[in-house]
């Protein structure tokens, strides 16, 4: 569902906070969230902080989440 961010979205998630939903599972500690209202991507880092999406966390959670992979695939062959 595309969300289409507009200035009333983000002047209502000021004053409310932002709605996070979860859209991606990187591994057991790292989420990627996205507020259903503006759009606006939020991640966790390896220390646990919620920090704003930007590129170099969108690195980051491609490796995290290729490893993720690589660990099922191994528990589930084992
Ligand atoms: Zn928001």
């Amino acid at each position: 569902m595309p969300i289409k961010p507009t200035f009333l979205n983000f002047l209502t998630c000021f004053i409310k906070g932002h709605q996070m939903e979860i859209s991606h599972v990187v591994n057991d500690r790292i989420n990627e969230m996205c507020c259903k209202k503006c759009g606006k991507e939020m991640t966790n880092n390896i220390y646990g902080d919620t920090v704003p999406m930007n590129d170099y966390y969108l690195r980051i959670n491609e490796s995290l989440s290729q490893l993720a992979r690589r660990k099922r695939l191994r528990q589930k062959a084992a």
